[in-house]
């Protein structure tokens, strides 16, 4: 049967990337049996486009699936924040996003054990603010030279290309500020049934600024309205059996069914004077600020409401980073937050190119004026023939405004130095999440982590099982119990297995 040929108008003619009009799609050759002729451009173009198809992947958060959706006020916050897109209650906001998963590459399965990405885009009037955070409150580490360090453990080892329990338990036990985010991540909600049944969370303590100037410190909470839901170990192995796209294949269906999934927006702020009070760091990726303590209060609404219309334009090349602040938010001196401030848009740089902004998925849905200029891809649609200097006196020219300018932030008499932190608490919190657990919850953790724990060497083990002691005493006997370790006979031979003693043991 003859390939297919235009014969009805309204079908586009198909043409080349430079718009030349297509006779016919089968190689020019010599002769019917070949060989294929050097000035067949069109196939030439379709075989060099198609080797470049693919952008390289995030080294971490590989895998993701994406939404557009609207954020609606529904609570007057403005007492804390002049955010534009939070001025008045009712106004909407066009929002994206993207879960992922965290370890995974490309091809991983969506129902794995890991935390899941939740990194939202806001298109405000005042320009784009990422909240670029995850499915859980807190993160494994809270000094950003661990981090390349801490995805390794979470990659493949440089020999047997294969994932590996020892090498992720070593550097857990060697870093006991991990163990409120382990504590989290084999817990129930460390495998959701749906992205649409995971709470999200900014993480990190960012700053909010009012109209008058004033500074409190503030965490974001985005509370799922589908209820959080998870898959046993059972149902995950049975769900990536079947099928390893289950994550997106819920999200998009049920989009296009109409049914929108939907997160309440909700703050916790301290004031400078309670963060000076603070029996923890305020400041510290590993912990939480309890909730009666620093309350939750409603900001609004976000509902996903419409699907992506191409993979690659929209998702993969989506690309959010903390830095994207509006006026309002800012950052705080969480040292975690303070490297990805830097580290999120330098990857795009990489990954997508130096103006990835200019792509339609990125690009803020208000003027942007700057002076910078040029690099790969550059569209130059907002620039055309504008000055490219700074200062200059010509007319019409973008200028800084004072309005703009953040209150000081008084550093006190901070020292400069590569602080320590390793003398921190790092057990109280991770245990406070272990009380609250059911009974049949703690019994589904300890024996999930003696499963994996069970691979590491001996010497691994007894360190990590220290950990858990120290959080809670229950805790540590249920995973040496799992283990088949007795834990007298080791205590009455070496009490605290070479660690270093805890600020709070
Ligand atoms: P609360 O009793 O006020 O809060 C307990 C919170 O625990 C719940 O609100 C829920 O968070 C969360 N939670 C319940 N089950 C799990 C789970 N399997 N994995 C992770 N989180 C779960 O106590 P506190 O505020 O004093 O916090 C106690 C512990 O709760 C913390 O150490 C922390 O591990 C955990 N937590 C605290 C959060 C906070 O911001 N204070 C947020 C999330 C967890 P949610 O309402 O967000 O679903």
């Amino acid at each position: 049967m003859a390939d297919p040929t235009r014969t009805d108008p309204k079908c586009p003619v198909l043409t080349t990337a430079d718009g030349n009009p297509i006779g016919r799609q089968q190689a020019l050759t010599a002769g019917p049996r070949g060989p294929v002729l050097m000035q067949d451009v069109q196939l030439l173009e379709q075989m060099q486009h198609f080797n470049r198809e693919r952008i390289p992947e995030r080294v971490v958060h590989a895998k993701g699936s994406a939404a557009h959706g609207t954020f609606t006020v529904t609570n007057d916050v403005t007492k804390y924040t002049k955010a534009d897109f939070l001025s008045q209650v009712g106004k909407k906001t066009d929002c994206f996003l993207r879960f992922s998963t965290v370890a995974g590459e490309r091809g991983a399965a969506d129902a794995e054990r890991d935390v899941r990405g939740f990194a939202l885009k806001f298109y405000t009037e005042e320009g784009n603010w990422d909240m670029v955070g995850n499915n859980t409150p807190v993160f494994f580490v809270r000094d950003p030279y661990k981090f390349a360090n801490f995805i390794h453990t979470q990659k493949r080892d440089p020999k047997t290309n294969l994932r590996d329990n020892d090498m992720q338990w070593d550097f857990w036990s060697l870093c006991p500020e991990t163990l409120h985010q382990v504590t989290i991540l084999f817990s129930d909600r460390g495998c959701p049934a749906t992205l649409r049944h995971v709470n999200g969370y900014g993480s990190h303590t960012y700053s909010l600024i009012n109209a008058d100037g004033e500074r409190v410190w503030c965490k974001f909470h985005f509370k799922t309205n589908q209820g959080i839901k998870n898959l046993t170990d059972e149902q995950s192995a049975e769900l990536i059996g079947a099928d390893r796209e289950s994550h997106q294949r819920d999200l998009y269906g049920s989009i296009e069914r109409g049914e929108f999934p939907s997160w309440t927006f909700k703050i916790q702020v301290m004031t400078q004077a309670q963060a000076d009070a603070c029996p923890f760091n305020p400041f510290d990726l590993t912990k939480v600020w309890p909730h009666a303590d620093y309350p939750l209060i409603e900001v609004g609404t976000l509902e996903l409401n419409r699907n992506p219309e191409n993979y690659h334009a929209e998702v993969e090349q989506s690309s959010f980073s903390p830095s994207a602040l509006v006026p309002g938010i800012g950052a705080s001196p969480d040292k975690m937050l303070q490297a990805r401030l830097m580290s999120y848009a330098d990857a795009h740089r990489y990954r997508v190119g130096n103006n990835y902004h200019q792509l339609p998925i990125n690009r803020p849905k208000c003027p942007v004026m700057n002076y910078q200029r040029d690099g790969a891809m550059a569209t130059a649609q907002d620039y055309g023939s504008a000055t490219h200097y700074w200062p200059n006196s010509r007319e019409n020219t973008p200028m800084p405004d004072e309005k703009y300018v953040d209150p000081a932030w008084n550093l006190g008499q901070a020292v400069v130095d590569r602080h320590d932190s390793t003398d921190q608490d790092d057990f109280s919190q991770a245990g406070d999440l272990y009380r609250l657990l059911e009974d049949d919850h703690k019994d589904r953790l300890t024996t999930r982590i003696a499963g994996v724990l069970g691979d590491a060497r001996q010497e691994v083990q007894m360190r990590q099982l220290c950990h858990f002691f120290r959080a809670d005493p229950d805790y540590g006997k249920r995973v040496a119990d799992k283990l088949g370790i007795d834990v007298d006979a080791f205590m009455a031979k070496s009490p605290n297995h070479g660690a270093p003693e805890p600020a709070n043991a």
